[in-house]
């Protein structure tokens, strides 16, 4: 992406006015929901400021700059994240990857243009790593810039924050967000307005969030367990036969279905005309809601959070599953004997 989306658009404006007269800070505290556009926003500056030949308010997209920038190799760009070994991504940006940024700040730009450095998220600063670019933080040599991106931005060091320019960038309004989510491909251009607000109330509003969310297994599947929850509820289905179907599929997937739905059930459950986030799926949460007791729910939500924990131990999925399909059983079948 160059061009910066269209919630965007102020911030951008502003900070490129900033630019053109030569007082852009040199670190900024980028605080956006994860979701919201906040790399490709920082991506887009970057780009700007490295461009040979920007084109108005855009990189040019084509100069030598903006092509090493797209290959992942321009010698003055610098982007920072905690380390991904196969599938474990690192909770910290460890001090050695601080050490490299305060290296790369020490050199000249290879370019005679500016350098960038893109640290994401900057909450995974540890107490050792912050300690580590704090003196780079505050005299980082000129046309140098520092963009700190997160969404937590009260839990950085305050000596961190203090070094930055925060800059707070919400999410967009509703109807912004809508517009723009209707326009991707993916979403069904007859899709009515309930599918767009449930991506966007199941993502806290952040638009790429939702865009992404379409996509997830758990978000499609949504509908299908819901059915069941409601076919166990009603007696017509037994509960261990519904777990060996759903076990043939993502476990991790669906216990994040069972706690996204319950968590609007409880909330119906206890205020029946309260906004539910499944919006789509409202007229079943309902019925749901009506037949099963907020205790109930409460006590199974429980159960799934329990779930969730038990998927990171030796304990084998379907044995997880079993457990949650019976506890739902027992919990919901009160007029017959069988425990499922
Ligand atoms: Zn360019």
């Amino acid at each position: 992406m160059s061009a910066p989306y269209p919630w965007q658009q102020g911030l951008w404006s502003s900070l490129l006015r900033l630019h053109a007269a030569g007082r852009l800070p040199h670190a900024l505290l980028l605080a956006a929901a994860e979701g919201s556009g906040r790399h490709d926003l920082a991506l887009a500056l970057a780009a700007r400021l490295l461009c040979q030949s920007p084109a108005g308010e855009l990189a040019c997209g084509r100069c030598r700059s903006c092509q090493w920038l797209a290959a992942g190799s321009h010698p003055d760009f610098l982007r920072v994240s905690p380390e991904v070994d196969g599938d474990k991504v690192s909770k910290v940006i460890k001090v050695d990857q601080a050490r490299e940024v305060v290296q790369f700040a020490s050199q000249s730009a290879q370019m005679q243009g500016w350098r960038v450095v893109v640290l994401s998220p900057a909450h995974a600063l540890n107490t050792a790593s912050a300690n580590a670019l704090l003196k780079t933080l505050e005299e980082p040599g000129r046309d140098t810039l520092f963009l700190l991106l997160t969404d937590q931005p009260m839990s950085l060091l305050p000596t961190i924050r203090s070094r930055c320019q925060l800059l707070p960038l919400g999410v967009p309004d509703t109807q912004l967000a809508r517009q723009w989510l209707r326009s991707q491909p993916g979403l069904p251009e007859t899709a009515d307005d309930a599918v767009a607000d449930t991506l966007l109330a199941l993502t806290r509003g952040a638009p790429l969030a939702a865009r992404d969310l379409l996509q997830a297994e758990w978000y499609q599947q949504r509908g299908a367990l819901l059915a069941d929850l409601l076919a166990v509820a009603d007696d017509r289905a037994a509960p261990l036969t519904l777990s060996t179907q759903w076990g043939k599929r993502d476990a991790m997937a669906q216990i994040t279905i069972w706690q996204s739905l319950l968590d609007d059930a409880v909330q119906l459950a206890l205020v029946p005309d309260a906004d539910c986030r499944h919006r789509d799926l409202a007229a079943e949460l309902k019925q749901l809601a009506a037949a099963v007791s907020a205790e109930a729910l409460l006590d199974t939500l429980a159960q799934a959070v329990e779930a969730r924990r038990l998927l990171d131990t030796t304990v084998q999925p379907q044995a997880i599953l079993d457990a949650l399909w019976l506890h739902w059983g027992r919990k919901t079948r009160t007029r017959g004997s069988h425990a499922g």
